[in-house]
């Protein structure tokens, strides 16, 4: 790995190729794979990561917004995009750059229809989502008769596909309720298929589902995190690879003097003669306040740096005193062996927050 000279989050495509068939090895030879990308790829890049699994032969993406699935279309992605949060006043766009919506209340259903219609549309791929459990995107049960009502007599829109998610797929003291859901899911698979006489695919499972329940792959698998190398947990998070390591410099060393203070509102006072340094990445690169004060640390030379006083706008300082460095030197946010999910445990968060928090002024640089 070069020696970064600025700021950098360099992102590991090896690791990811690595992720991709160890949670493809957990799957069904059948199970389709729907990558999800959404967030810039959790913080990395939507575009190079897509790129990347369209070459391993990834069945489908997922994108939060319709915005996020037109950059990958403006890129040359042309497998599939589920977008699983789309906006009516996107759904002629959504059309133009042949997305596929997740509909998912009878409002929306509605607004699709009669766009998808007006266009004079045939089949247009639609995704049907349910709400098990979780409680915040999707129909009922018991909106399947109105759901059917509006399919018939209509070949404008297809239903290619009824997913759900799970709310707890990740936490053992819920398994019980996870069960309930894929018990929902499939009751509702169930009346559907029986009222609509259509079979579309079913899909319910994240990568904690993947992991933890793997008689509920249903036809197709929906992956976020595991494919940036995490598992959710610390026997998971050993068969998967970290893809990306936010990495800086050294600026600047300063010697203090006991009560001298450092940064802004003075919020950190020195306790003798004591090293800090300065690090040119801040709360407008991802590292949030909550870090400053002694919560957060960065790596220097092997050695935990505690992130001193507040944390700026473009930079931090950290508490150097008993570590052997220079100006220059690397600094190392997180990688694959400084986990962000250890960082994010100081600030009480979690991997999926710290790494799609890496704001775009950070520069990004792809390893093969
Ligand atoms: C983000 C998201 C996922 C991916 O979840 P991971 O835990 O990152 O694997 C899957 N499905 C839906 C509906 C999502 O919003």
């Amino acid at each position: 790995m070069p020696k970064a000279h600025e700021t950098v989050l360099e992102v590991d495509l090896s690791a990811l190729t690595h992720n991709f068939n160890y949670l493809k090895s957990k799957l069904q030879p059948q199970t389709k794979f729907l990558a999800v990308v959404k967030a810039f790829a959790y913080g990395s890049d939507s575009v190079e990561i897509a790129k990347h699994l369209q070459k391993l032969n990834v069945d489908y993406f997922a994108v939060a917004y319709a915005k996020e699935g037109v950059i990958l279309r403006d890129a040359g992605i042309t497998t599939p995009i589920l977008v699983l949060h789309p906006q009516p006043i996107n759904f002629k766009t959504i059309i133009e750059r042949c997305l596929e919506p997740s509909i998912y209340s009878t409002h929306i259903l509605n607004e699709f229809r009669t766009i998808a219609v007006a266009q004079s549309q045939k089949n247009y791929p639609i995704h049907l989502k349910f709400n098990t459990g979780l409680n915040r995107l999707g129909f009922k049960e018991n909106d399947i008769d109105g759901i059917v009502s509006k399919l018939k007599n209509n070949d404008s829109i297809k239903v290619t596909s009824l997913f759900s998610h799970l709310a707890a797929s990740e936490d053992f003291n819920e398994l019980d309720f996870s069960k309930l859901q894929i018990e929902r899911f499939n009751a509702i698979a169930k009346t559907f298929e029986t009222k609509s006489g259509i079979k579309p695919w079913l899909h319910l499972c994240n990568t904690s589902g993947v992991l933890n329940y793997p008689k509920a792959h249903f036809d197709m698998v929906r992956c976020g995190i595991g494919l940036y190398g995490f598992g959710n947990s610390a026997k998971e998070d050993k068969n998967l690879k970290p893809i990306a390591s936010l990495k800086s410099v050294i600026s600047q060393i300063h010697e203090i003097e006991k009560d001298e203070t450092v940064g802004y509102n003075r919020a950190y006072t020195s306790n003798g003669h004591e090293k800090s340094a300065t690090i040119p990445i801040g709360h407008a690169d991802g590292i949030n306040r909550i870090y400053g004060k002694g919560n957060g640390f960065v790596i220097i030379n092997g050695q935990k740096a505690p992130i001193i006083g507040n944390v700026c706008m473009d930079m931090i300082m950290v508490n150097v005193t008993n570590i052997d460095c220079k100006e220059g030197d690397e600094v190392v946010i997180f990688n694959s062996e400084y986990k962000a999910s250890t960082l994010s445990e100081s600030a009480k968060s979690i991997s999926y927050e710290i790494i799609t928090a890496v704001s775009q002024r950070v520069k990004r640089v792809f390893i093969p």
